[in-house]
């Protein structure tokens, strides 16, 4: 028997959905299983031992540099972040300037330091930038930890989750609020990549450039600032800033 024209049209249109439901299931499960399989990422993450070399930073009341307590700090974090499966850059990994022979000659130390730890967040502008400095301030009474960021995306979500979790675990009674930096901080302003500024304590007040030079302590500071960092990666579900 003939299949009528209003019949063959009926199972023709039938035919498509059914195909077209069939394709298009397969590719959501497709993409479903490529989601599974390979999450995105997380971010990269660039630590930055501020000064270094004849740069010693400021100088504590127990005669500890900047430089090296910003170093050590910064290798705690490194390892922590290795351990975590994270990739980290360091700007410098030991007592140097993150500048060449022929920049540490031509006059401009400081201008081509600055320039190359800015360059770090041009080369990998969806990472997380974290440089590590410690305070100083003429007056003792001063302490605890300070956080300052760029006005590039994420950098104030960053600055916070560290500075929360820093007061949540060590310093209850720190109110410092994190700041936007201002030009006076070139590093932070010229960033481009989302970027911090921390602060971890006044070398110039006695008990806490004390604890700071502590490797228990840098180990108990670098693990809050790990965790606050790491809270901000896991909140953008590894999409970066
Ligand atoms: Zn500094």
């Amino acid at each position: 028997m003939a299949i009528g024209w209003v019949a063959r049209r009926f199972l023709t249109a039938a035919l498509s959905v059914l195909i077209l439901f069939f394709f298009t299931a397969r590719a959501v499960n497709a993409r479903a299983r490529e989601a599974a399989v390979e999450p995105s990422p997380p971010p990269t993450v660039v630590l930055d031992a501020g000064h270094g070399g004849v740069d010693g930073g400021a100088k504590g009341v127990n005669g500890a540099l900047e430089k090296d307590l910003n170093l050590s700090v910064v290798l705690l974090l490194a390892d922590l972040f290795r351990e975590a499966g994270v990739e980290v850059v360091l700007t410098r990994s030991d007592d140097s300037l993150p500048i060449t022979e022929e920049q540490d000659r031509s006059g401009h130390r400081k201008r081509w330091d600055v320039n190359n730890r800015i360059a770090f967040t041009r080369l990998y502008p969806d990472a997380l930038f974290v440089s590590i400095h410690m305070n100083w301030f003429p007056v003792e009474k001063y302490s605890g930890l300070q956080v300052w960021y760029a006005k590039t995306r994420g950098s104030r979500e960053l600055a916070e989750a560290i500075r929360r979790r820093v007061v949540a675990d060590l310093q209850p009674d720190n109110k410092r609020q994190s700041k936007q930096a201002d030009g006076s901080i070139r590093l932070l302003d010229s960033a481009a990549s989302t970027a911090v500024l921390v602060e971890c304590g006044f070398l110039s007040n006695a008990a806490e450039c004390e604890k700071i030079s502590s490797p228990a302590y840098q180990r108990e500071l670098s693990f809050s600032i790990f965790c606050g960092i790491m809270e901000t990666i896991k909140g953008n579900g590894g999409a970066g800033n």
